[in-house]
């Protein structure tokens, strides 16, 4: 497996919340597995609402 396809995880700076691509975000109705690319830009965090997509950052294990 190339680092390219390995899932992803973005965190909201303001409450770390962390979006799991491996997860998804039930929820929100997306399921385990969703790409963090499929995620709607006005989407807001589940932690804080706050916060929208584009405020997370990437993280790098
Ligand atoms: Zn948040």
């Amino acid at each position: 497996m190339s680092k390219d396809e390995m899932p992803m995880r973005y965190r909201c700076p303001n409450c770390e919340h962390v979006y799991d691509e491996a997860q998804g975000e039930p929820h929100d109705g997306f399921a385990a597995g969703t790409a963090w690319s499929l995620i709607p830009e006005d989407w807001s965090c589940p932690g804080c609402a706050v916060r929208d997509k584009v405020d997370f950052e990437a993280l790098d294990d």
